[in-house]
Parts: structure tokens; C-alpha cells; sequence
């Protein structure tokens, strides 16, 4: 039998990564998850297919469930014999209701287990280039709610002692209770030069940050919305010189990935680690041809064939994924040459253990012909061309002119993806977009008929467009599109490397 058992852990601020290892382990491992609003839902990438999500989140007042209804359905899917993780922003015993979810727990006999998580009033001042203590300026740090009702006639907070008791001050949920919490400073003899700084979604790629002191910073901080911590004392002058985050190359920028679901991450995490926040869009779904017939017919024979040349990496995860299918293995492909269209290409086929014996220079079929012409007579030679439904004729239709037998066939269709409703035509329009990525031409035209071409006129100008590579970008001009970031080298790195340079160049 399962032990049933809760971890209540700290999901941490935002940043994906600022999870702990312990944390990340119980989502793994979770039948159930239920999570709030502060939680970043990439984190659930790493569950389980089968574990069940359950959204309680809470956002201003508008709260999704009372705490009351989570606490007893923490409860309930506990006592089904499951494995909880509740997922908490931050960490679940500061500010987060863990220890009244906790004490629940314990009155039912629940077990439970609590995993920390880094607090907003340690991670998001950082992220903002201010360090929570520093020695020549604070040696104490106090977490307080800004919460509190102004009205109420006694506070909890002893404002005397705080406001000149305590070096750095972290006001959680404070940003309508802003006026107050500075003017209870001011008023209870902290300075009114005293630097402030109130950071919004801190540690991601939305962080915002305003910096002032405590009689300007309500005005400065005016169009701020939760979430939001305010830090205040002499640490934020740091800023200045520590602002390690908000000055990576993409920070600001906001980048649209149009790949299909599985290739995606490879490509949004290197725009990520460069400060961009990535709004992933398939607009390609990778599926099975609609008869694999031919694909195993060459695989039968695939003796006979000298070279097998792979255009795609979905080409050779179709290939190899289908050979396996078939209860074989590499050493069928022996004595056969491998010729890879490009290095993500080649990588694919190296996950298997496979050498690559020809790979061009220049990552387009046409080159693929000139460097397989130095390598063999191509005359008389068999090649197989496992590639997509839609793969261009002229890589064939060259090799066959020089003399070459060709079998080209279809492992793997690409069909366009469900568009996903997140209003990006409206974002484009209001230019909350910077940058919208095409990595071929199938993701040009999905992505066009996703979002209606007659929207054409209205993007350019309004948004970049950013090509992996000549083809691509003959494409998206086609069809009305300027293109105005090319990469110099036809891959993913090189296109990182375009829009790179093509920010630092503004
Ligand atoms: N348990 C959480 C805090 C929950 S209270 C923790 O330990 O961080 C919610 C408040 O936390 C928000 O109103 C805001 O003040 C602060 N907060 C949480 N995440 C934040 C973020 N990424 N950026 C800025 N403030 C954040």
C-alpha cells in the first residue's frame, strides 16, 4: 500500500531554478499537486503524465478557493491514499498560511513533511542588484506583512522599534498599503531619504524594478501592481553596482517560439538563460506519416542502401524510433555512411551512438550535395532520405540527376498545432512582443494561417521578425512578412546569436 503523505513545499520566487532539489523531487513524485498563483507552472513540466493538478491560486482578492476549501482538499486527496505536494510560492511557512495548512494536517493524523523554499524578501531584492545585508550599512533584516489593515485601531507592528530598530525592511504584499507603510517610517523616525526600492515579479523575466527613496517612492511606484515586495534601507544603493540581472542582453525583451512542443525547449531555454521572457507557440506538431509502410520496407532492406542522409533531427528520432519498433537495432546500419544536414542534426544521430561521416558546411540541401559529391561518386550509390511530409524535392531530385538511386520517403508528418488562446495578435498589436522566431518554413505559414493572415500589414513594424536560414526567410518574405533578424549561421545558436546581436546593436 501507498503512504499517503503531504509535502508542503516552497515552489521559490519565480525562477524556475530557485527550487530546491528536495522540492523538485516531490514534484516528481506527486500524484497530485495542488498549486497557488505565485508558483511558476513550468516547475509542473516535471511531474509525472499521469499526476493530477489541481489550481487554487489566490490573486488579490479574487481567491480561486478559501483557504478553508484547500485545506480540506488536502485533506481528502491525502486520505485517497495519494501522494500530495502542495506548491507554495516562496517558501510555505513565510507569509504563505503553511503552518495553518500544516496544523490541519496534524488534527487529521495526515504526515506530513515541510520543504523550504527561498522567500521573495531574500531572492527578488538580489535579482534586483540589492543585497539584504551588507556590512557597512545593515547587520539586522525584518520580514514584515504590509498587509495590515490601516484602519485597524491597534497594529501588530510595532512601528517605533522597527523603523530605526532594524536595518533592511521587507514588506510583503504591500503595494496598496504603500503611503501607509512609508509614512508609519517617516513618522516613527526613520528618514525620509531612506533608499526604497519595490520589485515586481522578481527573479523572472518580468521583474520589475523601481527605485526611491521614502518620500518619492509612492509616486514613483504609482503604476505598480502586486505582486510586489518593497525593501527598504541603505542596501539598495547597491543597486547600482550589483545589478547583475536586469542588464543580461535579453532582458526586457519578450520572444515568441513557434517550434513545435518537443523541440522547443532547447531553443527558449538559451533565450531565457539571456534574460528574455519566452512565450512558447507551436505551430507544428510532429506526428507519424500516414503509412509507415515505406519507412519499414527500407528498414528491411536497408542493407542495400550506402548512404542514409538525415535532413532533420525528426527524421532520425522517426528513423531510429522505428527500428527499435521493429526489434532491431544499430548494428543493422552497419557499413552504411550517415550524412547529417546540419550539427543539431548530427547530435541526434550521435544520442544513438552513430558516427556522422558527411556533414556540410552550409546547414541548406543544396549544400548537402556539394559536400556528398567530395565524399562519393553518387553515381550508382543508394541513398535513403527518411524526412518530413513536406521536405523540399530538391535534395532527390539533384542526387538523382547526378545518378544516384534514391528511396525519399515520409517518417514523420508535420501537422500544424492548436492554436493556443493567448490573444497574441492583441499583444503584437500593443507591442507587449518583440520578437517572433521562425525556424522553418512550416512555421512561417501555421503560424500565419494560426493568426490570420489578413493580420500581415499590422505586425510589421509592430514586431520583428527573426529566420533560422535562407529558406525560411524566402518564406516568411512570400508572404508579406519583412524579416528583420537573420542568422548567420543557419541553426539554433546561430539565430540566438542574430538576435543577439541584433539587441545590442539598438
Ligand atoms: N510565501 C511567499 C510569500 C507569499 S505572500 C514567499 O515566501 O515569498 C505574497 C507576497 O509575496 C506578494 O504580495 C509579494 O509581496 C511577495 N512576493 C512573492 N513572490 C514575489 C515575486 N516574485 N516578486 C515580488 N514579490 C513577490
Amino acid at each position: 500500500m501507498k503512504r499517503s503523505v503531504v509535502y508542503l513545499v516552497g515552489a521559490g520566487p519565480g525562477d524556475p531554478g530557485l527550487i530546491t532539489v528536495k522540492g523538485l523531487e516531490c514534484i516528481k513524485k506527486a500524484d497530485v499537486i495542488i498549486y497557488d498563483y505565485l508558483v511558476n507552472v513550468n516547475l509542473l513540466k516535471n511531474a509525472r503524465p499521469d499526476t493530477e493538478f489541481i489550481y487554487v491560486g489566490k490573486q488579490g482578492g479574487a481567491h480561486t478557493l478559501e483557504q478553508e476549501e484547500i485545506n480540506e482538499l488536502i485533506v481528502k486527496k491525502a486520505l485517497e491514499d495519494k501522494i500530495v505536494t502542495r506548491l507554495k510560492g516562496g517558501d510555505p511557512y513565510v507569509f504563505g498560511r503553511g503552518a495553518e495548512e500544516a496544523l490541519v494536517l496534524r488534527e487529521n493524523h495526515v504526515p506530513f513533511e515541510v520543504v523550504p523554499g527561498i522567500t521573495a524578501a531574500i531572492a527578488t531584492p538580489n535579482y534586483a542588484g540589492i543585497p539584504v545585508t551588507h556590512r557597512d550599512c545593515t547587520s539586522t533584516f525584518g520580514l514584515i506583512t504590509g498587509h495590515e489593515d490601516p484602519t485597524k485601531n491597534e497594529s501588530s507592528i510595532d512601528w517605533a522599534k522597527i523603523s530605526t530598530g532594524i536595518g533592511t525592511l521587507a514588506f510583503y504584499m504591500g503595494i496598496k498599503n504603500l503611503p501607509y507603510i512609508t509614512e508609519q517610517l517617516m513618522k516613527h523616525g526613520r528618514s525620509k531619504d531612506t533608499p526604497v526600492a519595490v520589485i515586481r515579479w522578481g527573479t523572472t523575466s518580468q521583474q520589475k524594478t523601481v527605485v526611491g527613496t521614502l518620500d518619492t517612492i509612492v509616486q514613483k511606484a504609482k503604476d505598480i501592481k502586486p505582486p510586489a515586495i518593497t525593501i527598504v534601507g541603505e542596501v539598495v544603493k547597491l543597486r547600482d553596482q550589483l545589478n547583475w540581472f536586469e542588464t543580461k542582453p535579453l532582458f526586457g525583451k519578450t520572444i515568441v517560439v513557434t517550434r513545435s512542443r518537443e523541440q522547443a525547449s532547447d531553443f527558449a531555454d538559451k533565450l531565457y538563460e539571456y534574460g528574455a521572457h519566452v512565450i512558447e507557440f507551436p505551430t507544428i506538431e510532429i506526428t507519424k506519416p500516414d503509412s509507415i509502410q515505406p519507412l519499414d520496407e527500407a528498414i528491411k532492406n536497408i542493407h542495400s542502401y550506402n548512404w542514409l542522409v538525415f535532413t532533420s533531427i525528426n527524421g532520425v528520432d522517426a528513423f531510429f524510433q522505428r527500428l527499435f519498433e521493429l526489434g532491431k537495432d544499430i548494428r543493422e546500419l552497419k557499413g552504411i555512411k550517415v550524412c547529417a544536414i546540419g550539427p543539431a542534426t548530427e547530435e541526434g544521430i550521435k544520442k544513438y551512438h552513430i558516427k556522422v561521416d558527411c556533414r556540410p558546411p552550409k546547414f541548406v540541401a543544396e549544400s548537402v550535395v556539394e559536400e556528398l559529391k567530395k565524399v562519393t561518386t553518387i553515381k550508382g550509390e543508394k541513398f535513403l532520405l527518411p524526412r518530413a511530409d513536406i521536405a523540399r524535392s530538391f535534395l532527390p531530385e539533384e542526387l538523382q540527376k547526378l545518378g544516384g538511386k534514391v528511396t525519399d520517403l515520409v517518417a514523420y508528418k508535420t501537422v500544424m498545432a492548436q492554436p493556443r488562446d493567448i490573444n497574441l495578435v492583441d499583444k503584437i498589436k500593443n507591442g507587449e512582443i518583440h520578437i517572433i522566431t521562425f525556424t522553418s518554413s512550416s512555421t512561417v505559414r501555421n503560424f500565419l494561417q494560426i493568426v490570420g493572415e489578413k493580420n500581415i500589414s499590422a505586425f510589421n513594424g509592430h514586431v520583428q521578425f527573426a529566420s533560422i536560414g535562407p529558406i525560411t526567410t524566402q518564406t516568411a518574405e512570400e508572404m508579406g512578412l519583412r524579416v528583420d533578424i537573420k542568422a548567420k549561421e543557419y541553426t539554433i545558436p546561430g539565430l540566438v546569436d542574430a538576435i543577439l546581436e541584433s539587441t545590442a546593436s539598438k
